[in-house]
């Protein structure tokens, strides 16, 4: 990935792709104290537009708050950014990742007294999950590692040291020939994935855990939330169980990479019909009708990169 052409902004600069480099004293690499987003803009009737772009930059500060990182930046700054990337790299369709991280000035635990840099990159990346497991659904195995508890990793924030279980989790779900884990939180209720939240579908109702199990407070969570209502869906948001899922009628992942994943088994147990099922389908239909700028109702989730 680091050997291309093109350019990235790093700290208020477009840098050559391949210039866009950090020393290896930097804190961030040593300790993981770092935050960072994943954001993807689509080619739309209107030209290419950043999906919910407001909410990701506001995440990403919120995250750098939880870890008492003061951003040397504005949100404003940040947007803008990620437009320039995805002009300047002459992108349609992409995958952004804006990153801030403590400098080099010096080491040990406390963290203070090191500059903090961020870096937006952006470039193409089609469905996180596969082609095939968005139209036939994905299989996963629930993970032998548990959420981070809400008291060890702070849950709410995207921050880079919450990333090693998540990694743990993929890893060993997809060595074993899944496609990827579901992690349950501490209590051994279910969470989310290694990147992204979850939901069921049972008796035309549609259940999601509640925050308090350790997940993301997830945009494409709350997209989904949006959509159900839009289609006179239920939503209750509460403590799911893994035998839950065993017996639900549906079942898919949300993220902003997955974008909406069905999944047609736990644990090598089919899930309802075993495919992508009929509400998941709507959904997806849906959640692929707003990013790509065909539903007017949420126009305003749309930025364009061109104004
Ligand atoms: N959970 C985790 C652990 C994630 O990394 C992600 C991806 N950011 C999500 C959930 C989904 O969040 P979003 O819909 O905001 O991308």
């Amino acid at each position: 990935l680091s050997d291309r052409d093109g350019k990235i902004w790093l700290d208020r600069q477009l840098v050559e792709w391949r210039d866009a480099k950090v020393h290896v004293l930097t804190h961030t690499l040593h300790y993981g104290c770092g935050v960072f987003e994943g954001v993807r803009a689509y080619q739309t009737a209107q030209g290419t537009q950043i999906f919910r772009l407001h909410d990701h930059t506001k995440r990403l500060f919120n995250s750098a708050k939880v870890l008492r990182m003061p951003l040397p930046f504005t949100q404003d700054e940040i947007n803008e950014a990620h437009k320039e990337v995805v002009r300047v790299n002459q992108l349609a369709s992409c995958y952004l990742r804006p990153l801030a991280w403590l400098g080099s000035e010096k080491l040990g635990v406390n963290p203070r007294g090191n500059t903090i840099h961020a870096m937006v990159a952006a470039w193409e990346w089609g469905a996180y999950l596969g082609e095939e497991g968005m139209a036939r659904g994905i299989r996963i195995k629930t993970s032998s590692f548990n959420r981070h508890h809400v008291n060890i990793q702070m849950s709410q924030a995207k921050a880079v040291s919450n990333y090693t279980n998540s990694i743990l989790a993929n890893l060993e779900a997809t060595d074993d020939g899944y496609d990827e884990a579901l992690l349950l939180d501490t209590a051994g209720f279910v969470s989310e994935g290694s990147g992204e939240n979850f939901f069921i579908v049972k008796d035309g109702v549609i259940y999601t855990p509640d925050l308090s199990a350790g997940a993301l407070n997830g945009i494409t969570r709350n997209t989904v939330l949006h959509i159900a209502q839009d289609l006179g869906l239920e939503v209750v948001q509460k403590r799911i169980t893994r035998d839950e899922v065993y017996i639900a009628d549906e079942a898919f992942f949300t993220g902003t990479a997955a974008e909406v994943t069905p999944i047609r088994e736990l644990d090598r147990v089919e899930i309802g019909i075993g495919s992508r099922g009929p509400i998941t389908e709507q959904i997806q239909m849906a959640y692929f009708d707003i990013v790509n700028g065909r539903n007017p109702k949420y126009a305003h989730w749309l930025t364009p990169v061109n104004a």
